[in-house]
């Protein structure tokens, strides 16, 4: 059966909030509207007592103990105030001077990681940006390798948001205890989907986000560790002394309940979740490798979230690739930037060729992805790569046994 077209295959950039959320959010908009910091009446007790309800909810799903969830306007919020509020709180030289410690980063994370990490950089901060391997791993023995004595934090992310490749966090984070070492990790695309412990998996900061588990836009929550160590952050925002002094402005609370509610409902439905969406996947990147020759799955093979799927096609180009398949919301390996399509820089980082990344597809599954779904979008997607084929005359050079990359091209 034809499922309902256009098919959403962009989970990762964002998700179709649940109607069980929505559905708790309502009363906070007009009902139970009250100021969370009114303590003088119960307008005000009500929001408080939703705000720390949600408060538990999100702790219970990452291993966390609810005082040490502060809310937020989302990861990128959350990235800022871990990333910038760490490297204040532990730098070894004032404002101004050269050596105020040293950041390790890597490549490709997302902006909302790479950006605060560059202006620290503006500010005095040493900062080493990581190279993945080409299966897009960054492991414990990288960030080891990269440690110095002024090393004061340490900022990889869990899964990327593009390959959807997991990094070594649990192995990263006992190494930063070892060393005394902060580490914060964007987890915005791991949480929810995969089992989190931040005692078990030595995480000291880490953020996530509403929106990206079936959750409402516009709020997010970063994890502050409390003890063994405490970890200590200047604030960003200045104002009423919210949520610890780390994060002044009144509380979202119509967004923060739906947050919670969010949490609650990945932490029930994860185990069945994974499982599920994992066989689609494997259906998915399985059936558009096999049907179409030079085409490959970007990323390690396993150590991949269940729900996202990078596959690169050779001999089509990207633009008319995504034309092609218009009928699939997903998202394209190239960079719109003002002026000119750029390849992505994480599929770059992995040594993926500008003309492979530019004919990339991201593919990401949810909740509400169907079996019929990735069939239909598999039959798509082998259709408009055979009909783009049809018109390259590069790919009758392949055919015909020649190696395209051994051709001397006449220059004009
Ligand atoms: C979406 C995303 C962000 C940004 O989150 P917002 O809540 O939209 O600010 C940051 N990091 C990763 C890995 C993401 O996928």
């Amino acid at each position: 059966m034809a499922p309902k077209l256009p098919i959403y295959f962009d989970n990762a950039a964002t998700t179709r909030c649940d109607p069980r959320v929505v559905e708790a959010m309502l009363p906070y908009f007009s009902e139970k509207f009250g100021n969370a910091a009114s303590r003088n009446h119960r307008f005000g007790w009500e929001g408080e007592e939703a705000v720390e309800l949600a408060r538990e909810q999100a702790a219970a799903l990452i291993g966390a103990n609810p005082k040490e969830i502060i809310f937020t306007s989302g990861s990128t919020e959350s990235n800022n105030l871990a990333i910038k509020g760490a490297a204040l709180m532990y730098a070894k030289a004032p404002a101004g001077q050269q050596g105020r410690g040293h950041v390790i980063a890597a490549v490709h994370e997302h902006k909302a990681v790479l950006d605060p990490c560059k202006r620290l950089q503006r500010e005095g901060f040493d900062v080493t940006f990581l190279e993945p391997g080409a299966d897009g791993i960054i492991t414990a023995d990288m960030v080891a390798a990269a440690m110095r004595p002024d090393t004061i934090l340490v900022t990889i992310m869990w899964a990327n948001n593009e390959i959807g490749t997991i990094n070594e966090v649990p192995q990263i984070g006992a190494l930063c205890h070892e060393r005394d070492v902060v580490l914060h990790t964007d987890a915005t695309q791991w949480v929810g989907k995969m089992p989190t412990d931040v005692e078990r998996d030595h995480i000291d900061l880490l953020s996530w986000s509403g929106h990206k588990i079936y959750g409402p836009k516009g709020v997010g929550a970063l994890y502050v560790r409390r003890r063994k160590p405490r970890i200590r952050l200047e604030a960003i925002m200045d104002g009423g002394g919210h949520e610890r002094g780390m994060r002044s402005g009144t509380m979202n609370v119509t967004g923060i309940v739906g947050f919670g509610k969010a949490c609650e409902l990945c932490a029930q439905e994860m185990e069945h979740e994974r499982e599920r969406l994992l066989k689609l996947r494997r259906k998915l990147e399985g059936e558009l490798t096999r049907r179409i020759e030079v085409s490959q799955v970007n990323g390690h093979a396993e150590k991949r979230l269940p729900n996202i799927a990078n596959v690169s096609f050779g001999f089509v180009e990207g633009e008319s690739l995504m034309m092609g398949v218009k009928d699939i919301a997903c998202s394209s390996g190239s960079a719109c930037t003002s002026a000119s399509l750029e390849p992505s820089y994480v599929l770059k980082s992995l040594g993926v060729g500008d003309e492979l990344a530019h004919s990339s597809l991201r593919l990401s599954l949810g909740r509400w992805s169907t079996e019929e779904e990735v069939d239909w979008a598999i039959e798509a997607i082998v259709k408009a790569v055979e009909h783009l084929r049809t018109m390259s005359p590069l790919y009758d050079l392949h055919k015909e046994g020649i190696d395209i990359s051994k051709i001397q091209w006449q220059a004009h």
